[in-house]
């Protein structure tokens, strides 16, 4: 089996087990032994992710105290007043994996105080759900938990986050990695889903690193290769990194490109703002 180096944090499903040092981030499946899990991993364990379909489990839900857990949501349909109350007790992140139902799922989830992470949907989804969404985390007066990757944006613009999406969404090559149920390897799920590997958990990690997707993603990383040709006089590049065409050259990014310019625009005023607060403001 492929030894990790200590430096990665591995999504992993629970059917797996990871040695060696690296941390472990696990996919639970539904009445996974909690306990078996903390004693196998200790330590190592970052976070796990379950689906919304499992917060009905009262019981099991609770055996999760104490760690970490990113919910991957669907309709929201199944957030029973049960449910909050025990996940109050865990600082849970959601991760809004489609745009149906979107905006509601925002309002209700940040209402209750919890972040949200939005997946990058393509704009073949319609713009109407993100750039809600966007409206939402940029004019919520109210608003007092994080909506991604809207936040980190706005934190790198304001020279404050995260470089570009692939560290938002955790895809940075030598420090996040992926293992499929089948025990294909990659940096995240969408490039297993596309066919794109390292290599299988049969591979030492030195064949690995030696793949040829291995060392595109380093020189995607390393700012010696843009990933997509409309990268490369992108005026968003700096944030996005060519992230969203990453997979895909096609990918339709127009409806994000969009969103990065208000978030700029955003940025520059509250910039703006300080520079002159920082002046002495009316008093200047
Ligand atoms: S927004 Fe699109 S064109 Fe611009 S860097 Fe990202 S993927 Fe490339």
């Amino acid at each position: 089996m492929t030894d990790f180096p200590h430096e990665l944090l591995v999504n992993v499903p629970s059917s797996i087990f990871l040695t060696g040092g690296c941390e472990v981030v696990v996919r639970l499946q539904h009445k996974d032994d909690i306990a078996r899990l903390r004693a196998a991993y200790g330590q190592r364990l970052h976070h796990v992710v379950i689906h919304e379909k499992e917060l009905g489990d009262i019981a099991w839900l609770s055996e999760l105290l104490g760690l970490r857990v990113e919910i991957v949501l669907g309709d929201g349909d199944t957030l029973s007043n049960d449910a909050v109350e025990v996940l109050n007790t865990m600082q849970p992140l959601f991760r809004l994996d489609t745009p149906v139902g979107l905006f509601r799922n925002i309002n209700l989830l940040a209402s209750l105080g919890y972040p949200v992470m939005v997946n990058a949907f393509d704009g073949n989804h319609g713009m109407e759900p993100v750039t809600r969404a966007l409206s939402y985390y940029l004019h919520n007066p109210l608003l007092n938990t994080p909506i991604e990757p809207f936040h980190s944006i706005m934190r790198h613009f304001l020279g404050n986050g995260p470089d570009t999406l692939w560290s938002i969404f955790g895809e940075v090559v030598g420090r996040n990695a992926y293992v499929s149920e089948l025990g294909e390897i990659s940096v995240a799920q969408r490039w297993i889903l596309t066919g794109l590997c390292f290599g299988t958990l049969n591979d030492t990690w030195e064949k690995l690193v030696a793949s040829g997707l291995y060392r595109r993603l380093v020189r995607i990383r390393d700012g010696n290769s843009a990933s997509a040709p409309p990268c490369v006089s992108c005026p968003h590049r700096d944030t996005c990194g060519g992230f969203l065409r990453g997979v895909n050259v096609e990918w339709p990014c127009e409806v994000w490109q969009k969103i990065f310019a208000d978030l700029r625009n955003q940025g520059r005023q509250v910039m703006g703002l300080t520079e002159w607060l920082t002046k002495g403001g009316c008093n200047a």
